[in-house]
């Protein structure tokens, strides 16, 4: 009878705060000290959703593995390395204009990063894709319109990805190893749907300059320059002229920084085993959830 009240708050638990599952991709790194479900979050999804690294997801491993029907989430928000490697990804495009000038100036800085597209704009503009795939670049999947997976069902959820995964892979002859699920919301159903069905990797962020709501490109860039640590991913989006604006200058302070730019897929491949400190998440709002509510700025934007 108790071990069924504490099995059933588990679960409960689980589908309040999907953070408290672990990210058994990395359950082979020694947990650092263990983190408070209820530490500062870099930014929260609707199901207020604290951000923590990777390694501290698989501090709360226990409480996970006490729910053996539960399937664990698993996800990436920032990767233990050991060198100064980071990743800077681009959602909700592609963009007709903004992306394309994205690429420009990622060409002549020879920085490669990650899209994570929007199924219904790939699929007006494939050739985006094709060319963001020929200069370097990977391309992620973000749903093909960008709904709150954890209120769909598992039909649905699966037609969301798979669509999407298709017009990539139509487009770039590639198909995409990642999902970054649209506001970072997720459970163990979405996270059993993704990972172990469709075989990807579900990534998130840890630094989140809050662009979509469009602070101006110098506190954008601030933003992302103050946040990056080796290994963070970084968050931004291709739909925002200040965006645009402001990664010039993201990328010539990192770069002077000693930082390496690499792809998500490339930083997950140089994650180390050694014991890691945990990263401290950044925030750009002081740590207030707040709900990422950027598509009606993508239907804005595009
Ligand atoms: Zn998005």
């Amino acid at each position: 009878m108790i071990k069924a009240a504490i099995f059933s708050f588990f679960v409960l638990l689980l589908g309040v705060f999907p953070s408290l599952s672990t990210a058994q991709e990395n359950a082979s790194t020694p947990a650092p000290a263990p983190t408070v479900p209820a530490s500062p979050p870099v930014t929260v999804s609707p199901a207020a959703m604290p951000e923590v690294s990777s390694q501290n997801s698989a501090s709360q491993k226990p409480a996970v593995n006490s729910a053996s029907s539960v399937v664990p989430c698993r996800k990436y928000c920032s990767i233990p390395v050991d060198g100064p490697y980071l990743a800077l990804a681009f959602d909700d495009g592609p963009s007709a204009t903004l992306t394309l000038k994205l690429l420009d100036l990622l060409k002549a800085k020879g920085v490669k990063v990650t899209f994570f597209v929007i199924g219904e704009n790939a699929a007006s503009h494939p050739e985006i894709l094709a060319r963001a795939v020929a200069e370097g670049h990977e391309i992620g999947n973000h749903t093909w319109d960008h709904p709150q997976l954890t209120k769909l069902s598992d039909v649905r959820i699966q037609e969301e990805v798979n669509k999407t995964s298709e017009v990539i892979l139509q487009a770039t002859g590639k198909k995409p190893l990642l999902l970054r699920p649209p506001y970072g919301a997720i459970n163990a159903r979405v996270s059993h749907l993704v990972v172990d069905e469709d075989g990807m990797k579900m990534v998130l962020w840890s630094v989140d300059p809050m662009d979509w709501k469009r602070p101006g490109s110098a506190v954008v860039a601030q933003r992302l320059i103050a946040g990056a640590k080796p290994g963070a991913i970084m968050l931004a989006h291709d739909i925002h002229p200040g965006t645009i604006e402001a990664i010039p200058t993201v990328i010539d302070a990192l770069l002077a920084k000693g930082y390496h730019f690499v792809t998500v897929s490339e930083l997950i491949a140089m994650e180390s085993q050694a014991p890691q400190p945990a990263v401290a998440p950044t925030t750009a709002s002081g740590g207030a959830p707040t709900p990422v509510v950027h598509k009606k700025h993508r239907k804005k934007s595009l």
